[in-house]
């Protein structure tokens, strides 16, 4: 059934009346627009593919009156629709479709009917039409919805502004109202209300209706946006300027703080008083520090090196004591004994007094640890009347610890003698350079030359610190040095140095040190009355000999400090005033067990000597055993023995060897004998040659079967001929002798020039006896035959020991 609409000239295709069913949602179509739609609901979908298998491709389009409703009934659709044309489709993977429709014309549902067969709801429609009259007042609604229309579109931001151009193109006001209709952004039951208008004058004049209320509206909005965001944008506004503010307000700050900080460098370099180079090296540093940003890198940098340079003590001098009196007072203040060692440094005090500069050689102390050696130095300053520093050279191997950092580095810093100056405060301090004898040689360079630099009067008055750049004058420093030994210290070093020697210290020495000097300080430092407690003779020699093992009194200090604290302990805890008595019996009650037990040889035996050691920390005893057994003649030699000991052992035994007949034993007594020579206490390494006549007095011991007597020590070089040379150390090996109760000590008689520095108390309570030859030696420290046994009952004798001969 066709509708005849050919009277109609403003409808310009034939439309069926019966047409299939497309409900939509939330949607006005009106005719002229052309929307997309996505079919999701399988009648719609029917519908739409029947559509399509038509020609014209027309289907009646109608709003859902509820959304939410999947399959509406007539009662849920609006009765006016549009007639539209599918202008473009498109099927997806899903199975849903896209289609672009096309209103033509408005239709009213006249009859709504589910097609069973094709699936899809059917409408039966009547096209309602009123023709327009050419009439002014349609004509002046017409233009004043155009001219509406474009103003809202103006005001509103997503209608795009092309809609106006086209709109002015066209004439027709049915057109017009439907265009203008259906893109209003308006509510969907307000737009079906502008649809179902069918006559297009009356559609217009609502048009105006709403267009004017919309506008207002969108007017109103603008404002109230345009106000926020005035609002904002002046609160914006205030908050950048206020920081503006803030930073300039830093800067300027800053800027003046930075002037200010300019200015007092500039006034600490003047008050520096620096040799005019290094000021102006210094000017030109804070000149360009100045053009810099205050807290850069950069700055931090070039601040710092001038902070070192006005640190330094350029031109500050403490004024010199040479009141040589007053200067022995303070040092037996200090220090208890050591009378060389003062006699010495007043001596060089004399001497500074007459020449006015240090020109001389630098004191070098050489001794044990714990002697005193810094605590002079100390002292030294303290009568002289300038400042004391100190540096530690043990372990340097680098030499920018001495001469410091080139700036380039990052994080470069003086060296350890630039350090220390400017610790001191004046250009003459005392400068104590403690340890020179562990200094190390690697490939960062030779610290020793860098030393040598400093040490040297020729040189040291323009002494480049690599960091520093600029030329120190440390000629009026007085330096003294400290080392354990002499050996490891370079030669060159050497050469400079006068040496000065702290033999280490025997009990009696100890403990006169101990009651005059120790305890007071030690009591004194953990808040104890002089009062509150004694140590009896007993007690001291106990804590001496059985709590420490050194020449010097560190160990020992530290062991009376340890007793303070104990003693505190107890006044605390228990309440009690003081008074107490330290002996040798309650002394474990503080200190605990002893650490030190001394193996005494407890009688005279056979194979084993004694001999004296000197080492780095003083003076040792030397238990040396020998023993033999059955094999090639072959020398064996343990207990860590360096190579000269190695060689003097060698030495006693080809001595031995060559008087056996003096001796009255078999000429080959070592044939088919291994020889074992040990020296216990292996964990110190033993070098000298000073061994050798121990040695050969154990051998012969042993070949004899004589014993040797226990409590003489000996020490001596051997020659192959049994002559017995001088050694080093024999004050200290002494002392130790002494301190471990030997009653007797041989010595070489090239030794006797060094009696006079062993103490007088020492040498009247132990024999010293000096030898010449080995001979000397086993007539005094080998006990005599007993009866002279005949030859062949030694070597039974020693056959009996062997292992029983294998059978064969
Ligand atoms: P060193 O530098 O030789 O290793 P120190 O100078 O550090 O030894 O001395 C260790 C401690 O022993 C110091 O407290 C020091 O005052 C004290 N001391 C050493 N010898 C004496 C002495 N003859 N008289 C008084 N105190 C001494």
């Amino acid at each position: 059934m066709e509708n005849n609409n050919s009277s109609n000239k403003n409808i310009p295709i034939q439309i069926p009346t019966v047409l299939p069913l497309l409900p939509v949602r939330n949607i006005v179509i009106f005719p002229y627009s052309q929307v997309p739609l996505s079919i999701g609901r399988e009648r719609s979908l029917r519908a739409v593919e029947s559509s399509l298998n038509t020609s014209e491709r027309l289907i009646f389009v109608v709003t859902q009156k509820k959304s939410e409703i999947e399959i509406p009934s007539r009662e849920d659709l609006y009765n006016v629709g549009t007639i539209c044309e599918i202008i473009q489709f498109y099927k997806t993977s899903d199975g849903t479709m896209r289609i672009m429709v096309e209103g033509i014309i408005r239709g009213k549902i006249v009859s709504f009917s589910y097609n069973e067969e094709k699936g899809y709801n059917e409408v039966t429609l009547e096209i309602p039409f009123v023709e327009v009259e050419p009439k002014k007042e349609i004509e002046a609604f017409h233009r004043e919805v155009i001219s509406l229309f474009e103003q809202y579109v103006k005001l509103n931001k997503k209608l795009p502004l092309e809609i106006i151009y086209n709109l002015n193109n066209i004439a027709d006001v049915t057109k017009t109202a439907d265009i203008v209709a259906s893109s209003l952004l308006i509510k969907t039951e307000e737009k079906q209300e502008l649809l179902e208008i069918i006559d297009p004058a009356e559609r217009l004049q609502k048009l105006v209706e709403v267009l004017a209320r919309e506008i207002e509206i969108l007017d109103i909005e603008r404002k109230i946006q345009a106000r926020v965001k005035a609002q904002i944008e002046k609160t914006q506004k205030e908050y950048y300027l206020t920081e503006q503010m803030k930073a300039i307000q830093k800067e300027l700050k800053q800027k003046d703080e930075f002037g200010k900080e300019i200015d007092e460098l500039r006034a600490k370099v003047k008050q520096a008083k620096m040799p005019k180079e290094v000021e102006e090296v210094a000017q030109r540093e804070i000149s360009r520090l100045e053009k810099m940003m205050p807290f850069s890198p950069e700055a931090t940098v070039v601040r710092t090196y001038i902070e070192w340079l006005v640190d330094l003590p350029w031109s500050v001098k403490t004024k010199d004591n040479y009141d040589i009196a007053r200067a022995r007072k303070i040092l037996d203040e200090d220090h208890y004994g050591l009378e060389k060692v003062k006699e010495r440094v007043l001596e060089y005090l004399a001497v500074l007094k007459l020449t006015k500069k240090l020109k001389g050689p630098i004191l070098c102390f050489v001794g044990p640890p714990g002697v005193g050696k810094s605590s002079i130095a100390r002292s030294i300053a303290r009568a002289m009347g300038r400042n004391f520093v100190r540096v530690s050279l043990g372990g340097v191997r680098d030499e920018a610890e001495i001469r410091g950092h080139r700036r380039t580095y990052i994080g470069a810093l003086p060296g350890r003698i630039i350090q220390q100056m400017r610790k001191a405060k004046s250009k003459n301090p005392v400068f104590l350079l403690d340890e020179i004898d562990k200094i190390g040689v690697d490939w960062r360079g030779d610290p020793a030359a860098a030393l040598l630099e400093v040490l040297d009067p020729e040189q040291n008055h323009a002494f480049v610190d690599h960091y520093l750049d600029v030329e120190f004058d440390l000629s009026d420093v007085m330096f003294i040095a400290t080392a354990n030994t002499l050996y490891s210290i370079p030669p060159s070093l050497v050469d400079r140095l006068e040496i000065i020697r702290f033999p280490g210290y025997t009990m009696e020495e100890k403990m006169e040190i101990a009651t005059r000097h120790l305890i007071p300080k030690q009591m004194k430092a953990h808040g104890l009355k002089r009062n509150t407690f004694t140590i009896n003779k007993e007690g001291l020699k106990k804590i001496i000999n059985d709590y420490t093992r050194e020449a010097g009194v560190r160990n020992f200090e530290r062991e009376i400090s340890n007793l303070c604290r104990k003693i505190a302990i107890e006044i605390v805890e228990k309440k009690k005033k003081g008074g107490f008595t330290i002996t040798a019996r309650n002394l474990k009650h503080y200190l605990g067990i002893p650490q030190f037990y001394r193996e005494k040889v407890a009688e005279n035996e056979v194979g084993i000597a004694t001999g004296l050691a000197w080492t780095e920390v003083g003076g040792e005893l030397l238990s040396i055993e020998v023993t033999w057994m059955k094999g090639r003649e072959k020398l064996i030699l343990t207990g860590k023995l360096g190579e000269v000991m190695q060689e003097s052992a060698q030495a006693a035994v080809s001595y031995v060897r060559s008087i056996c007949g003096k001796l009255n034993i078999k000429e080959d007594v070592f044939k088919n004998k291994d020889i074992h020579i040990h020296i216990p206490e292996g964990a110190i390494p033993k070098d000298g040659p000073s061994a050798g006549i121990a040695i050969a007095t154990a051998l012969v011991s042993l070949v004899t079967n004589r014993p040797v007597k226990k409590d003489i020590a000996m020490t001596g070089e051997i020659t192959l001929r049994g002559r017995v040379l001088p050694i080093g150390g024999l004050k200290e090996k002494v002392i130790a002798a002494y301190r471990e109760g030997i009653k007797t000590v041989l010595y070489p008689e090239g030794n006797k020039k060094d009696l006079e520095e062993i103490p007088k108390n020492i040498q009247k309570k132990i024999n010293l006896i000096p030898v010449k030859s080995m001979e000397e030696v086993i007539n005094i420290a080998i006990t005599p035959p007993e009866k002279t046994p005949s030859l062949d009952a030694i070597s039974q004798k020693y056959e009996t020991h062997l292992p029983p001969p294998s059978i064969v």
